[in-house]
């Protein structure tokens, strides 16, 4: 564990280091395409609005949900008989088109929005993920990521290595409840999720339809935001309260951690099928921080506001003469604006992002890494030359991006680069559904704060105390998971995070094991695909 003094205490009076004497640049295209941060694992969406164009619906909510997942887009509807299923790999704009839309009819639908590691991206991982069993059609939607698939997976039925994901095992588990249990007629889906869910353990916001409805569920924790918004004659679920704007829903409210709500032609219900002594709400801290979007309401909080005060108790925390306060784009200017606001310290930009570029590209070598970087960001010479930085940012995971950031910076003229992170150093690896690597990735899980700050080349480095960005979300009593910033897990993980989990090579051959997956011995754990 670790100590908070410790961090920021210490290290405002660091002597600058030599960036002559930094070593080479080694940075990965996992770097390059997420900005070295760690990925989001996926946007769920719904919709109960007969009578309404519920594929476009669909469309306009996961779009909007994007910046959760890159990697695969799905939607799936129901017209009261039957269900019609659509996904493919790609943004949600390429995967869609009018004809495949004017296709997507019914009264209700669900829509997913994917993240990939790399060796997981492939169709067979896309959801919504669909089953027909005892005269029961259903689709299911997941984001989060579950703690106990392998025993699932097992209690499924399932040989080793058949199971591609933790969804697909949740879809396997709900199919054999409803074929063992065919009597529960106009209820099925509700029996199985009512018999299935208690079992489940880990991070899980669902949505589901079958022929007649749609339900949404959010684990006994909470892990992954979910939300409830009203539509003229319908409902709306989705991950982000920005979902329900973009289709003219209103925000109604969260679903709580542990309940699961069913919306039909009745209006909605809300069952709680989890034991209550399980119900502790564990909000992951990193939504604040930097997964959701600015204009989203968490625990009721607007989500930039909070990212402003995290700026501003920064710099009460972590104050240092300088010229210019510039934020790292984009995630990382509305705390640079807190901070700035609070200082006094002129607010500005340094780095211009490139809006255009995508996530995904292979750079062969170091060097057109290095320029990779520089697609994304570019230093604005003009404002950064002959001046003393504060560059803020909203986290630092691997390290190598911002690495190659300040030295933009220097060779653009900065004299100094005082760097502020406006949360905690990430020293451990995330299991309910953040893509962050292993904890050998984790540069704070193997460096002291003044090794980051030489590695990264900075005059100065400050991270913002736990409490205090807690303190700044403006809900401070509300429950949070902290485990990627404390090691103390909420839910119990089946490994030793103490132990190195190497993923490099995994990934290198494109092949099994994402970080946030049980890595048990035998047998082979099925992915997260969500
Ligand atoms: Fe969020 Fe970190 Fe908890 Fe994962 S471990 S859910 S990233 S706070």
């Amino acid at each position: 564990m670790w100590n908070d003094g410790d961090v920021t205490g210490t290290d405002h009076e660091a002597a600058r280091p030599s960036s002559s004497g930094a070593p080479a640049l080694d940075l990965t295209d996992r770097d390059l395409a997420d900005d070295g941060r760690p990925g989001e694992e996926c946007g769920v969406f719904a919709v109960y609005a007969p009578g309404a164009k519920v594929g476009h619906l669909c469309y306009l909510g996961i779009f909007a949900l994007q910046h959760r997942g890159q990697e695969s887009a799905g939607i799936a509807t129901s017209d009261g008989h039957h269900l019609t299923v659509v996904k493919d790999m790609g943004l949600v704009s390429s995967v869609f088109d009018d004809n495949k839309l004017v296709a997507l009819d019914g009264q209700m639908g669900i829509g997913h929005t994917r993240y990939s590691t790399t060796g997981s991206s492939a169709w067979m991982n896309s959801q919504p993920v669909y089953r027909d069993v005892s005269h029961t059609q259903f689709a299911l939607a997941h984001n989060g990521n579950l703690t106990n698939t392998v025993a699932l997976a097992e209690e499924a039925g399932m040989l080793p290595g058949l199971a591609n994901s933790d969804t697909e095992v949740m879809a396997e588990l709900l199919s054999m409840h409803l074929h063992r249990n065919p009597q529960c007629v106009g209820h099925e889906l509700e029996g199985a999720l009512t018999a299935v869910l208690p079992s489940m353990k880990g991070a899980f916001s669902l949505v589901l339809t079958d022929a007649h409805r749609i339900v949404g569920v959010r684990d006994p924790n909470g892990f992954r935001p979910l939300c409830l918004g009203r539509l003229d004659g319908g409902w709306v679920l989705a991950s982000e309260s920005p979902a329900l704007d973009v289709v003219g829903a209103h925000f109604v409210r969260e679903i709580d951690p542990g309940e699961m709500v069913i919306i039909d032609q009745d209006g909605v219900r809300s069952v709680r099928p989890f034991p209550e002594e399980r119900v502790d709400p564990k909000l992951c801290l990193f939504e604040f921080v930097y997964f959701a979007r600015p204009d989203s309401t968490l625990y009721g909080r607007n989500v930039h506001l909070a990212r402003v005060r995290m700026g501003e108790q920064l710099a009460q925390q972590a104050p240092v003469d300088a010229d210019l306060v510039m934020g790292v784009p984009e995630s990382g200017l509305p705390a640079a604006e807190g901070y700035a606001r609070h200082s006094g310290i002129p607010f500005g930009a340094g780095l211009v992002k490139n809006r255009y570029i995508g996530r995904t590209f292979i750079a062969p070598t170091q060097d057109m890494r290095a320029m990779a970087v520089r697609m994304k960001l570019n230093p604005l010479r003009e404002n950064i030359a002959g001046k003393r930085l504060i560059v803020v940012d909203d986290s630092i995971v691997r390290g190598t991006t911002t690495r190659a950031m300040v030295q933009m910076l220097r060779e653009a003229g900065a004299t100094e680069v005082h760097l502020r992170v406006s949360s905690p150093p990430y020293r451990w690896p995330c299991f309910y559904g953040m893509d962050t690597g292993s904890r050998s990735e984790l540069l704070a899980a193997n460096m002291e704060v003044s090794e980051i700050r030489d590695y990264l080349g900075v005059d100065t480095l400050s991270y913002l105390a736990l409490d205090r960005l807690i303190q700044s979300t403006g809900a401070p009593t509300a429950g949070y998971c902290t485990a990627c910033l404390t090691g103390d897990y909420p839910v119990e993980i089946p490994v030793d995070v103490s132990t190195t989990i190497t993923l490099s090579t995994e990934r290198e051959t494109g092949h099994v094991a994402t970080p946030e997956l049980p890595l048990e011995p035998a047998p082979a754990a099925p992915r997260s695909s969500s």
